[in-house]
């Protein structure tokens, strides 16, 4: 797959949280114009469409004719879907008020990690291109949007691909260089039409069964997942360079396909004593509790709540027992599990996740304690490592910058007693806290010997 250069976005419920006043709009016009009642969630499924074509969808009943050739009939469509949409522009601007239309959660700082990237972010909307830009500029996100293109601006509206092919057009782009997202199937037809890959967002005014009937290759339930590797990052090269610096690297979609990819090596390889390192991303497999059914001998080396309870002022806890979620992460001592971390050293298999991946084929960590980082660079024979393609980056500068300002703070969180300055804010400011927990950095630009680590890649946002 190519590298995605453009991303083409729909706004209403997709990056502008609209349907509370959309809704208002539309059954304020309804109530004006006499016409049948409707409910919220009808009224709801028309967003997506033009104004123009609204009334048709609403009120079918009232364009039953004998014959819909005649005259009279679109005269009388005409003249239904000129006055609604009046009505609905003026009471708009009445609803329409400073603050009654925000961003999702996540839009904004994606938005900025893209145009980082140097992705070219566009808008492509059923609404007038004037209320478009208005909105662009009023949300804060001149700077980031390169192009609006409205009902205003096509001849032919969603699902009709014409706004896409008009962007790529703009922009020098091919269809397979460019992502639509949309949170409607009229938005998922747009972009299949065009040739162009799609992200559906679940948030919005559409199901997700209806986004994916309408062809949509990925639906997501955060605007942040759409960053997602497989679409800003080259997949292939990342795994070509990784194969060529001697890691083993597989691509699954699904966490049950990499679940079931971790059974396979452990039968494969049959180790003696395997060892798990802390993963969030290991976690989501649910895939513990097998390997320790399945391994004469399982060495559990973390428990997030001894680690809580092991930092700062309570570190002389040193000896609780904490009791955990599962089997594999149950009841330790503080003392057992620092000594299990060191076996786990000679383990002949040790699994766990990894923090950052660069498009240039190398692999990075950042470790409290350095367990992890010791385990995956010499002792246990074999290590298998589970990432979402969201860990990618392209360079490892930016993996590393990604680690420190996103997995780092993100993962203090899982500690409700840790005191650092990142639990606060959500930014790091490389501190000094007794319970920080960047204090081992591991870059890994090749594997030695060939073949020791095996990396299982699942095309998903997964993990920190
Ligand atoms: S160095 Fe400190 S502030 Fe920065 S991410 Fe790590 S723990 Fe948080």
């Amino acid at each position: 797959m190519q590298k995605i250069k453009i991303i083409i976005l729909d706004f209403d419920g997709t990056i502008g949280d609209t349907v509370k006043v959309i809704i208002n709009t539309m059954q304020a016009t309804i109530r004006e114009l006499h016409l049948p009642a409707r409910t919220d969630e009808q009224c709801k499924k028309m967003i997506g469409l033009t104004l123009m074509d609204t009334p048709a969808a609403l009120f079918p009943e009232l364009h039953k004719m004998p014959s819909e050739d005649s005259n009279e009939f679109h005269k009388r469509k005409e003249q239904l879907s000129t006055s609604f949409t009046e009505t609905y522009r003026r009471i708009f601007s009445q609803f329409n008020t400073p603050g009654a239309v925000t961003l999702f959660p996540n839009v904004l700082p994606t938005l900025k990690k893209l145009k980082e990237q140097g992705i070219i972010l566009t808008i492509a909307s059923s609404r007038g291109n004037g209320s478009l830009t208005k909105y662009v500029e009023d949300l804060g996100m001149s700077d980031l949007i390169s192009y609006t293109i409205g009902a205003d601006n096509v001849k032919n509206a969603k699902p009709d691909p014409e706004p896409v092919l008009k962007t790529l057009e703009k922009f020098n782009c091919k269809p397979s260089e460019a992502l639509v997202v949309g949170d409607t199937k009229y938005d998922i037809m747009m972009g299949v039409n065009a040739g162009a890959h799609t992200c559906g967002v679940t948030y919005g005014n559409g199901t997700r069964q209806e986004m994916l009937d309408a062809g949509a290759e990925r639906v997501v339930d955060d605007f942040g997942e759409i960053m997602i590797g497989r679409y800003t990052m080259n997949i292939e090269k990342t795994i070509h360079n990784l194969q060529l610096h001697g890691f083993e690297v597989e691509l699954v979609s699904t966490v049950a396909e990499a679940h079931n990819r971790v059974i396979n090596q452990l039968e494969k390889l049959q180790p003696q004593i395997v060892a798990a390192g802390d993963s969030m991303t290991l976690l989501a497999l649910n895939v513990l509790d097998e390997v320790k059914e399945l391994s004469p001998k399982f060495l559990q080396t973390f428990s997030c709540k001894v680690d809580a309870q092991f930092a700062g002022t309570t570190a002389q806890s040193s000896a609780t027992s904490v009791p955990a979620a599962d089997s594999a992460t149950a009841e330790i001592s503080r003392t057992q599990l620092v000594e299990n971390r060191r076996e786990a050293l000679l383990s002949d298999l040790f699994i766990t996740g990894v923090n950052g991946i660069s498009e240039d084929g190398s692999l990075h960590w950042i470790d409290m304690t350095g367990n992890r980082c010791a385990a995956v660079t010499f002792g246990p024979k074999h290590v298998i490592l589970v990432a979402g393609t969201n860990k990618i980056s392209p360079t490892p500068e930016a993996a590393i910058e990604r680690i420190r300002q996103i997995a780092a703070p993100q993962n203090v969180k899982r500690h409700p007693n840790f005191k650092t300055p990142c639990a606060a804010t959500g930014k790091c400011q490389d501190c000094n806290a007794p319970d920080r927990i960047c204090n081992i950095f591991l870059s890994m630009p090749r594997c030695f010997p060939k073949g020791r680590i095996h990396l299982i890649l699942i095309d998903k946002a997964l993990g920190l």
